[in-house]
């Protein structure tokens, strides 16, 4: 996150705490949903502050209309800090990531289609396209069914994020994680544009599984790119 001191002289400048964490949340949160990534209020952001709190988007709050009053701020147990509103009801997962994964700024649940298609199935993506190793990290893996909102399906998700940055989440959507909200947002992205290409490789006889050298190389540079601390 950008330097935005937090605490008493900030305030005395007139920025709210947290407020550039804030507006990171609040700008991806719109994105994920002017991308089609989520319908109505569905899908979850979160961004990790400077001091080691988390920003989350409220449950139940329409996007088009999501102010920074609306986000929550909480602790890694799970305490509410700051904000009116209940947060995601997805808070769990949220929290499991930073608690558990190093290096995670951002934190996206989404549902994109094609994605959400393969969840359905219960089929990893594969890592058909160059870009997709570098920015995700290889096969997109598929989570144990896990029952929503539960901090069982937090445990499950970081289990399988350990090598990626995306997992799909059994008969239901999609996690992705980046060193920003934002990044987090690029590797849905990213996924769902795979998923729907993968879909449409299959009707054509099937996709190609790229060269080992091509995939040792690039897990190099996405192992490089996971190292970078939170921004
Ligand atoms: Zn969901």
């Amino acid at each position: 996150m950008s330097a935005t001191p937090a605490g008493a002289s900030a305030t005395a400048a007139g920025q709210a705490r947290w407020q550039a964490e804030k507006e990171a949340v609040l700008a991806t949160a719109r994105t994920m949903y002017a991308k089609g990534l989520v319908e109505g209020t569905a899908g979850n952001v979160s961004a990790l502050t400077a001091d080691g709190h988390v920003c989350l988007t409220p449950s139940s709050v329409s996007y088009d209309t999501m102010g920074l009053e609306d986000l929550v701020v909480m602790d890694t147990e799970g305490n509410v800090v700051e904000g009116t509103r209940s947060p995601t009801s997805e808070k769990d997962l949220h929290l499991a990531c930073y608690r558990s994964l190093p290096n995670v700024g951002g934190v996206i649940h989404s549902h994109p289609l094609y994605a959400s298609m393969f969840a359905c199935a219960r089929q990893p993506i594969p890592a058909a396209i160059e870009e997709f190793v570098v920015f995700v990290g290889g096969e997109v893996p598929v989570c144990e069914y896990t029952m929503t909102g539960t901090a069982a399906l937090g445990e499950e998700a970081v289990r399988n994020l350990a090598d990626t940055s995306a997992a799909l989440l059994a008969s239901h959507g999609m996690i992705s994680i980046g060193n920003t909200p934002d990044q987090a947002l690029h590797v849905a992205l990213v996924v769902e544009r795979t998923a729907q290409v993968v879909h449409g490789a299959r009707s054509l006889g099937g996709e190609h599984r790229l060269p080992d050298k091509t995939v040792s190389d690039f897990e190099g540079v996405y192992r490089y790119l996971r190292a970078l601390p939170p921004s």
